[in-house]
């Protein structure tokens, strides 16, 4: 390292000194300031209306359900335009139900979406603002859920999940302090549930969880035995009770009772309650509601049952709803003068929770998930983990892109967000990644337009990142140079490599610990020289653009060859690269159109069907394992809605083929393959609309498999739904594992569920699983993992294989509401979509596997960012930067690192690995916060809970009691010291740091020690109490 950096380190040791002495004082003083008195204030379950313990308790629940975009886009769904589309206006639904709240003390609302109550606030008066913080602080309106959409839990990765949870909870934590905080997990209308979720939601500090969807088989069983309610144990390595979420089933998805709904979009009477006035109703509806109350209590366990008075875009004229529940709440309990025992009131999902908590009963634990859903026997909402493949990969590269515009503001300070290049944030793409996390939005589920205004959105989102990379790069490479960002590398499209003869790129690493990466570059010349940042030259070589690429790319770019190199990045930070070109023609590596029969490098084998050209073997040559691989390329013919069984259909939810043997695309690939000192790669061409390049880098321990799928031809007027197969000789007797959300991995068996006798109706579908980053299937000797760059579906059908749906293009509605047929075209493929994606292969024992899957999934979702300068760099460039001081030890993942505010910023760490997975790597590792960065001072340090709402000492969670089992009791680790934190198997910790940027230190006048500390304590006292207001 630099001198600069051996410098700066010293006078931050003098601080760290200080702040360390603070830190233990302030240990036994613990927080300056405490939990803030709200003497004047009854949120929260302080403010549930009293029930009745002897009678039956029927709450009432008020709600809407707002999507963050379906059917129209989140802006056109707030203002309530396209009413042509669907009736739906945001702003009006919070208008309504603000003025209709204040009529009535007693009325109750939730609110859930915080994207959509954002857009209302910041639009109201102050004195209406006022207002609602009242209605707040009276629990009069509660929030629920409170992230800023209520996230997909099938097509999410938890690291997207728990950022838009964070920016929602913090939005309603300043808005309103504690009487904004959600103690519910909402999540009525995701079509599955991940026991991820359960998980994360859990150290987010809900109490409770409610959904509304779930298999209907496993509905009516547990209707049966009275375990609609349950308590979910949602991992296998977090010590009980951290994980577990108390989990209740909604009885009508989230609609009311059958007659009971009277918002302006239904048709149900109202209350006729004049005698003088014909059609009085009174006594009809308190029979049929005393009938519905009590024959819904026949399934529930306790004498208090939910009702979800609300659905889709409800309350829009709150006054219809809440006039009859008025009357309905006063005519239902008037007959308990008559002997009725059942008792109405307006309730929240939270003082519902509350009466179930205060029973104190025991019950039925779960630790599987909800996946995958069916509504009935032919409609497996198993398709939806694939549509919208393309859209699915691009959020998953804007997650990446995120996280290292994140990082980059917090090392680059706050020239970052105005410097150089203008004004930059990274607000914008937060924004667009937190709408992208609908479950309406990555799922694929959403009309056309409304896909399109989700892309649009995190593309205007990554240039503003842009900016914000680039000033920060600027600030720390010292080099003034203009960045160029190349989008559409996947198919060799980069007008600046293509065209020069001389560039530099930096490669940023968002991940704690250095990686060795693979770049690709378009370019025109046949040889280049290239040299890493230590001015040493590094192997390069070139190869021809492939047709398919060719084809793909179509009029974007113009590149003959590419430049292919191995890069090397060190942990949170960068290094550069230049290129000059050396020689101009026609490529000089020549291809082999012979079938090949084997590539390999020092890990892997990969061999060849002479006669078809595709996969026949896989070894790992270190620990001298051989499996037989076979892999190709099938479609299923989508169900048309013609079928003697069911007339569903396969659509953007469900997939349903008409036939469970799939057709094969090709039983031959023509074949091309390169070899050189950087890659082999055998290019494999099936049909026109499938191709594939099997490739094997240098160093690498896994096997590339970049897929090409598209445009799907439907001329013949058959959908198709296209998957790849792996079929191998592991002997896997009908297992296999996928991820729940990027983290955990769950076991997954045919034809069966763990918690109920599954009967069978769909085979293929019923067998669909969400993949998120990875699956495997194995044996007692081999273990083959498949990593993903997007979240697919996947199944397996066979002993020792493995399939994963890539691209599907259908040609009918499948009834669901969303009202068009999945058939993806655009401008540039007026043909229909092309798609492109890789999968990763690795082949390990068993007992190491993880070893390699969990890095290499990390880089796979936290991929390198690359920028490119034209021409020579000024010699002043810093070509390196890391912005740690070691790498990280090898369990450690670095979740998040972005600027909370000034003076903090919020860091989470991970350990990613299970607590069975690795020998070695799933033992606890600690952490020295103190001396991580190299060039941020941490000058305190606070724990928060997971959505960074709540000081984590803080966090009080119900507890509750499984069945046949005692009560886990919470058991707290003790860390080594306030600064080194010790992280568990699938730990994450959150922090928020108070931190200087070493530099600012340098350039000032050191304050005397006692100044300094005087300082730090202020600022501690600030950053404990600005929390709180
Ligand atoms: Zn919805």
């Amino acid at each position: 390292m630099s001198y600069d950096v051996v410098v700066v380190f010293n006078m931050a040791a003098r601080c760290h000194f200080v702040a360390a002495l603070l830190l233990l004082f302030s240990g036994v003083l613990s927080f300056p300031v405490g939990q803030e008195k709200r003497d004047a204030t009854t949120c929260g379950y302080q403010s549930c209306h009293a029930t009745k313990p002897t009678m039956l308790n029927v709450h009432l629940v008020p709600h809407t359900h707002d999507d963050v975009g379906w059917l129209k886009t989140v802006d056109q769904y707030f203002y309530g335009d396209r009413n042509n589309i669907q009736h739906a206006g945001v702003q009006y639904i919070l208008d309504s139900v603000v003025d209709q709240l204040l009529k009535n003390p007693d009325r109750r609302f939730i609110y859930v979406e915080t994207g959509f109550f954002y857009r209302w606030w910041k639009q109201q008066s102050s004195s209406m603002q006022q207002t609602v913080k009242q209605l707040v602080n009276q629990g009069r309106l509660e929030f629920v859920n409170g992230g800023w959409c209520m996230s997909d839990e099938a097509t999410t990765h938890y690291s997207a999940v728990i950022d838009q949870m964070t920016i929602g909870l913090r939005f309603l934590n300043e808005t309103f302090g504690i009487c904004g905080r959600p103690r519910v997990a909402w999540h009525i209308d995701p079509f599955g549930h991940a026991r991820e979720h359960a998980s994360l939601f859990a150290q987010m500090g809900y109490d409770g969880f409610f959904f509304g969807r779930l298999d209907y088989q496993d509905r009516a069983r547990r209707m049966n035995a009275k375990e609609q309610e349950l308590l979910w144990r949602a991992s296998d390595s977090l010590t009980p009770p951290l994980a577990d979420l108390f989990t209740g089933i909604l009885p009508n998805g989230y609609n009311p009772p059958e007659g009971f709904c009277w918002d302006q979009l239904c048709t149900d009477s109202p209350i006729r309650d004049d005698p003088d006035l014909e059609d009085y109703n009174v006594d009809d509806v308190v029979q049929r509601f005393l009938h519905a109350a009590k024959t819904q209590a026949l399934v529930y366990k306790t004498n208090h049952i939910i009702m979800t008075m609300g659905s889709d875009f409800q309350y829009e004229n709150a006054n219809l709803w809440y006039k009859n529940l008025d009357k309905l709440i006063r005519y239902v309990n008037d007959q308990q003068g008559n002997g009725s025992n059942v008792n109405v009131l307006y309730s929240t999902p939270s003082c519902y929770l509350q009466e179930l908590h205060k029973t104190n009963l025991t019950w039925p634990l779960k630790t599987d998930d909800f996946f995958p859903y069916a509504d009935s026997a032919h409609s497996f909402w198993t398709g939806y983990f694939t549509s919208r493949p393309a859209l699915k990969r691009y959020e998953r590269i804007c997650n990446s892109n995120l996280q290292s515009c994140n990082q980059l503001e917090v090392l680059g300070g706050p020239v970052s967000r105005k410097g150089l290049f203008g004004q930059g944030d990274s607000e914008t793409l937060r924004k667009a990644m937190a709408v992208a996390q609908h479950h309406d939005a990555v799922s694929g589920t959403e009309k056309q337009h409304v896909a399109d205004d989700y892309a649009k959105r995190l593309a205007k989102g990554w240039q503003h990142c842009q900016v914000l990379v680039s000033n920060s790069l600027a600030s720390l490479t010292g080099s003034s140079a203009e960045r160029i960002y190349c989008d559409y590398l996947n198919v060799s499209v980069c007008p600046l490599t293509e065209s020069s003869s001389k560039f530099s790129l930096s490669v940023y690493n968002p991940l704690g610990r250095s990686v060795t990466w693979p770049v690709r570059l378009p370019v025109n010349g046949t040889a280049y020289a290239v040299t890493d940042a230590q001015g040493k030259p590094v192997d390069c070589q070139v190869l021809p653009v492939s047709r398919a690429t060719q084809e793909v790319r179509r009029s974007r770019g113009f590149a003959r060859n590419e430049l292919v190199f191995q890069v090397r990045a060190p942990p949170l930070g960068y290094s550069s690269y230049s290129v000059s070109l050396l020689q101009d023609g026609p490529p000089s590596s020549s291809s082999q159109h012979q079938a090949p029969t084997s590539i390999q490098n020092e890990f892997l084998q990969v061999t060849f069907d002479p006669d078809t050209g595709l996969l026949s073997g896989l070894s790992n040559l270190k620990t001298k394992q051989t499996i037989k691989l076979s892999q190709n390329f099938y479609w299923y013919n989508a169900s048309n809605g013609n079928n003697v069984e069911s007339l569903q259909t396969s659509g953007a939810y469900i997939f349903r083929p008409n036939s469970s043997t799939p057709v094969m695309v090709s039983s031959k690939a023509r074949v091309e393959i390169f070899q050189n000192s950087v890659v082999q790669e055998v290019r494999q061409w099936f049909t026109p609309w499938v191709s594939q390049v099997v490739r094997l880098y240098a160093d690498s321990k896994a096997v590339e498999l970049e897929w090409t799928v598209g445009p799907v031809p439907v001329s013949d007027e058959q959908g198709k739904e296209v998957i790849t197969r792996l079929d191998t000789s592991i002997k896997t007797a009908e297992f296999f594992y996928t991820d729940s959300n990027g983290r955990e991995v769950l076991q997954r068996k045919k034809d069966f569920r763990p918690t109920w006798q599954l009967k069978k109706t769909e085979p293929i579908a019923g067998n669909y699983y969400p993949i998120n980053s990875r699956a495997f299937i194995k044996d007692d000797t081999d273990q083959l993992t498949v990593v993903t760059d997007r979240s697919q579906g996947g199944a397996s059908m066979y002993n020792g294989s493995l399939e994963i749906m890539l691209h599907r293009r259908l040609l009918h509605d499948d009834y669901r509401g969303v009202g068009e047929a999945l058939n993806e075209w655009s401008g540039l493929f007026p043909d229909g979509l092309v798609v492109r994606g890789r999968l990763l292969l690795s082949l390990e024992p068993p007992a190491t596997a993880a070893d390699t899957h969990r890095p290499l999934a990390q880089q796979v979702v936290s991929q390198p960012l690359l920028s490119f300068t034209k021409g020579d760099l000024n010699p002043n460039t810093r070509l390196e930067f890391s912005g740690l001081q070691a790498s990280l030890p090898s369990a450690v993942h670095l979740l998040t690192l972005s600027q909370w505010d000034q003076q903090s910023v919020l860091l989470r760490l991970e350990h990613q690995f299970q607590s069975w997975e690795s020998k070695t790597s799933s033992q606890p590792v600690t952490v020295n916060l103190q001396k991580l960065f190299s060039t941020l001072d941490v000058l305190g340090v606070s724990e928060l809970n997971l959505s960074a709402n709540q000081w984590k000492d803080e966090m009080k969670r119900f507890d509750w009691s499984p069945e046949k089992e005692e009560k886990p009791l919470l058991k707290t680790f003790e860390d080594p010291s306030v600064w080194e934190i010790t992280l568990r198997p699938m730990e994450i910790r959150t922090f928020l740091l108070r931190y200087t940027i070493m530099g600012n230190l340098h350039n000032q006048t050191l304050p005397e020690h006692m100044n300094l500390s005087q300082q730090c304590m202020e600022r501690q006292v600030y950053f404990r109490s600005t929390f709180h207001t």
